[in-house]
Order: C-alpha cells, then sequence, then structure tokens
C-alpha cells in the first residue's frame, strides 16, 4: 500500500525527521509515501495567500494563522525530498495546494516553475472564510449554505485543471454539521467534472482522527465515484509519523465494497493502475 497524503511541518526540514515517517511507514506495511507539505508553508505562495489579511472579511485568526507560515522555501523542500530518494526512500514529491478562486492565475504559474510527481487540490477556505480550523468558525453560520459554497467551490478546484488528487473531498463535514437538505445533486456534478478529467478520488483516513470520526469521502460519494470510473488513492493526511498509514486496511475494504480493485501511484504527473490489496 501508499500513503500519498504527509505533511513535515510539525518538524524541521530534515533527513532525520522525514525518515521518522518513512520508518513508521514501513511498519505499517507501506511501501510508498508521498509527501505533500501546505503551499502556504512556502515563501512562493504569499503573495497568493495576501488578499485573505486584508479587507472585508478578513479576521483576527486567519491573520494570526498565516503569520507563522511561508517560512522556507520550495527549493529547500525539493532538495530535501531529491536527497531522500537518492538515499533510497520510496518518496514521491508532492504538494497541497489550497484552491484560492482569486489568485488561480497566480498559482498557476508557481507551479509551472517546479517539476512534481503528482499535485493534490483542496479547499480549506471559502470566500475569506476558513471553515477546518476551529469548531466556533461555525458559530453563526448556515450548513446548508456552507455546503453549498464548498460544493461550489471544489467543482472550480477540480476544473481549474491544475490538481491530479482531490483532498478530503467532504472535509466540510469535519466537525459533524450535516446539511439538513440533500447534496446529492451538487456532489453529482463535482464527482462528474473529476470523471471528465480522470482526477483522482483520495480516500482519506484523516477523518476518522476528527470529530466527525468518518473516513472522507462517505460511501455514498464513493459507491457514485465508482460508477463514474474516477481513480483512487488512498491517505492518511498524516502530520505526524504515528499517523503514517493509519486505518489504510479500513480505507481499502470501503473501497472495495465500492467495487474498486485498483488505485493509482503517480510518476512525474503520470499515474499507473495497481492493484488493491486484498
Ligand atoms: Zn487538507
Ligand atoms: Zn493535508
Amino acid at each position: 500500500m501508499i500513503d500519498y497524503h504527509i505533511h513535515l511541518e510539525n518538524g524541521p526540514l530534515t533527513l532525520e525527521w522525514l525518515g521518522k515517517f518513512w520508518e513508521a511507514a514501513q511498519k505499517r506495511g507501506i511501501s510508498e509515501i508521498g509527501v505533500t507539505e501546505h503551499c502556504h508553508k512556502f515563501q512562493q505562495f504569499k503573495t497568493a495567500f495576501a488578499y485573505l489579511k486584508e479587507g472585508v472579511d478578513s479576521y483576527e485568526y486567519m491573520r494570526q494563522w498565516l503569520k507563522n507560515d511561508f517560512q522556507t522555501s520550495l527549493d529547500d523542500y525539493l532538495e530535501l525530498l531529491t536527497k531522500a530518494q537518492q538515499k533510497g526512500i520510496p518518496v514521491k514529491i508532492g504538494l497541497e495546494v489550497d484552491y484560492l478562486s482569486d489568485t488561480e492565475a497566480e498559482i498557476k504559474e508557481i507551479l509551472s516553475n517546479y517539476s512534481f510527481d503528482y499535485i493534490i487540490g483542496s479547499v480549506h477556505i471559502i470566500g475569506k472564510w476558513g471553515f477546518d480550523y476551529y469548531p466556533q468558525a461555525w458559530q453563526n453560520q448556515d450548513v446548508y449554505q456552507a455546503y453549498k459554497n464548498y460544493y461550489a467551490v471544489l467543482y472550480d478546484a477540480v476544473c481549474c485543471d491544475l490538481f491530479d488528487i482531490i483532498a478530503h473531498f467532504d472535509l466540510i463535514k469535519v466537525f459533524g454539521h450535516h446539511s439538513s437538505i440533500s447534496m446529492d445533486q451538487v456532489v453529482d456534478t463535482v464527482l462528474k467534472a473529476m470523471s471528465r478529467r480522470n482526477t483522482c478520488m483520495e480516500i482519506s483516513t484523516a477523518g476518522l482522527r476528527k470529530p466527525v470520526k468518518e473516513i472522507y469521502p462517505t460511501e455514498a460519494i464513493l459507491q457514485k465515484a465508482f460508477t463514474y470510473q474516477i481513480p483512487i488513492v488512498i491517505s492518511s493526511d498524516a502530520h505526524y509519523p504515528e499517523d503514517v498509514g493509519s486505518d489504510w486496511e479500513r480505507a481499502t475494504k470501503l473501497a472495495r465494497r465500492c467495487g474498486y480493485k485498483e488505485y493509482r501511484v503517480f510518476s512525474q504527473r503520470h499515474s499507473f493502475a495497481e492493484k488493491l490489496p486484498k
């Protein structure tokens, strides 16, 4: 099995820290890892996120959160991962990129200057609202509207053609809020857009470690994804070594129940099918 969604942000950008993730991976039967640091860790993305700190709807928590970011360079990150490959660690070079509608062109330009095995696209911010940072962010929010807005942004993220994989598809449920009005139709629109582009759906076990205590996406969404022949990857979204590969057996069972027999591995923005373990 692989684990294609790993963050190094809670430690230094060193071979030693990365090595701890690889050690933990091996213990769980993972044979390949992919590191996908958040784009906002890198100075190259500072101006793309600048609009979040200014003007209407900008808020203190977001400003504080961004203050500690953009400290390192993408060049150092890529250098570390290349060095790890040379040392024989089977690590793929990825990046988790927030889809920000107003700065799509800028992000495209940055990504074009570097070479990655794959890019994960994700939505954590709707307009200026960071909905998954802390539960209080949901005070005074209309859940149905939040869901509708989330899937509208996710649709744009799929259609911008920058991403090979869509992360944590139904992250909007992170704190256990559920829309009382059906989202089936909007979700369907996003899935169809992914299917047309052959964009991968991430099955993420991170949700099991969040208040919602569910895998992303739900089984109903994954069943639909299978009928649209959307390929999958299985990921932990680990931020610490002990989370690498967590619950991958459970994710595999879910994938099989939905009809999947294969997952994808990536190299240089191309994907190849591998058999899902029994
Ligand atoms: Zn994410
Ligand atoms: Zn992540």
